[in-house]
């Protein structure tokens, strides 16, 4: 469910997400709309992941990203949300997002204070850092999808 899936390619609109105050703790995410969200595998598995994420025709940058449950619908759909490891000066809403997921950290997890939620995702951070610094992931750095506005990047290529 996590792995089978990547690399995987995905471009869509940044929309305003249901306000859970990711930007009050330091770590804002990007949401993409339902449409995109409904776009990808149905199997693929909740959790966090990292890979790499670039808004309109920007630089391309580290990201981490997390598949979850969406309180607005209840939890029966899935949100994808993207944290970009970049400080950037505006807020994107309405831009275009491009992403591409490489690998896959952990599973979702409940956590017993707003402390260990944040140091937790400190350490997925870290983690992504590393782990895109490797070969096979910095490759994708550097992928026509980034480049040209219709990318013609096709999955599991
Ligand atoms: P929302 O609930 O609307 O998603 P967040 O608190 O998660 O609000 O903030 C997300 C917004 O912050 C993004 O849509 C984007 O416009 C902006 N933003 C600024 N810096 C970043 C970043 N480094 N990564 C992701 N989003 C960022
Ligand atoms: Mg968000």
């Amino acid at each position: 469910g996590a792995m089978r899936h990547l690399p995987y390619f995905c471009r869509g609109e940044v929309v305003k997400g249901f306000g859970r105050g990711s930007k009050e703790l330091g770590i804002p995410t990007a949401n993409f709309s339902e449409q995109v969200v409904e776009s990808f595998p149905s199997d693929i598995s909740t959790g966090i992941y990292y890979g790499w994420a670039c808004v309109g025709n920007g630089d391309v940058h580290k990201m981490v990203l997390s598949i979850g449950w969406n309180p607005f619908y209840k939890n029966i759909k899935k949100s994808v949300e993207t944290h970009i490891i970049h400080t950037f000066k505006e807020d994107f809403y309405g831009e275009i997002l491009s992403i591409v997921i490489t690998g896959y950290i952990r599973p979702e997890k409940n956590f017993d204070s707003l402390d260990a939620l944040i140091s937790a995702i400190q350490e997925d951070i870290e983690e992504a850092k590393r782990q895109l610094d490797l070969p096979e992931h910095l490759k994708l750095k550097e992928d026509n999808f980034f480049h040209l506005p219709e990318g013609k990047a096709v999955n599991n290529h």
